[in-house]
């Protein structure tokens, strides 16, 4: 089968100087991914390695450059789905790992459970030797000086995610995000929720979901969209319409990425911009925000 990628770097209100950042940011972590698929790599390798790459840029709220809660520090949450035997691996609350998606993929392998928070993920990540920084490391200059300002959380945008099909049909879902701005210690939102940030299941779809996760949790949103697959025409249909479900129900906004199980790419959003990259038909890069 022919292997197939897209990744997001948020929905939301982007604004133009950050574009150029967050292009730059899709194009390389879909180029990490496609490189792992085409040399046969599975679908889970490169939906981790593609989210770590965007983890570690500071302009994507995922990793370093997370927005900070009320208190001032980051709260990671990220989880990691397969759709061929509907494994999960999640982590929420986490301060200190550095890459969440590579403890989000600990778990999803090598943890009897499905979700981890606090000591618990902290204790695993350390068993596995993941690496660890001090709170303050997550800290950007941006982060800090957005923090406890009045902005709404209309600009509220750059989680990450990234879907991935390999060449053995085999479909993965990845979300990755530092939360909403300024939340409450100890919030914990859509990211990590099986079914809400990401989806995967290889009869129907791998999804990945961005935007506001109190609402996304309302509809489940990923799994909705991959669920809609098997009554709308192409994955692009799944996709808008479970955006307007979504939008009729919460009157909120949100994006999502897709690739449905025939290979089909889809992407909808109803936020003013969404950052994504994919590999056309055609092997080649495309890119839009
Ligand atoms: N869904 C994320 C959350 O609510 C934020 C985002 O996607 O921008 O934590």
């Amino acid at each position: 089968m022919k292997p197939k990628v897209i990744v997001h770097g948020g929905a939301g209100e982007i604004p133009d100087e950050h574009i150029n950042n967050h292009i730059i940011g899709c194009e390389t972590a879909i180029n990490i991914a496609w490189e792992i698929l085409n040399e046969g790599g599975d679908a889970t390798s490169a939906v981790e390695a593609a989210i770590k790459h965007l983890e570690d840029i500071p302009e994507f709220d995922a990793g370093k450059g997370s927005f900070l809660n009320t208190e001032g520090f980051v709260e990671m949450d990220a989880m990691i789905m397969n759709g061929k035997d509907l494994n999960i691996g999640s982590v929420a609350g986490i301060t200190r790992v550095k890459n969440p998606i590579q403890l989000a993929k600990q778990i999803m392998q090598n943890n009897e459970h499905n979700m981890l928070f606090g000591t618990a993920a902290l204790n695993f990540a350390r068993l596995k030797h993941l690496e660890e920084r001090d709170p303050e490391w997550f800290v950007t200059e941006y982060t800090h000086k957005i923090w406890n300002t009045n902005q709404t959380d209309s600009n509220m945008y750059g989680t990450v995610g990234c879907v991935a099909l390999d060449s053995y049909g085999d479909l993965c879902a990845g979300t990755s995000t530092g939360g909403t701005k300024n939340q409450q210690p100890g919030r914990i939102g859509d990211s990590p929720l099986v079914g809400c940030g990401a989806y995967a299941d290889n009869l129907t779809a791998g999804v990945s979901s961005t935007g506001n996760g109190e609402d996304i949790m309302k509809v489940v949103l990923s799994k909705l969209a991959a669920d809609l697959t098997a009554i709308e025409e192409s994955a692009q249909d799944a996709s808008k319409e479970a955006i307007n479900i979504f939008q009729e129900r919460t009157d909120s906004q949100a994006g999502l990425i897709m690739i449905d199980s025939q290979g089909e790419i889809s992407c909808s959003y109803n936020t003013p911009r969404m950052s994504r990259a994919w590999i056309n038909e055609k092997g080649q890069i495309e890119s839009r925000v």
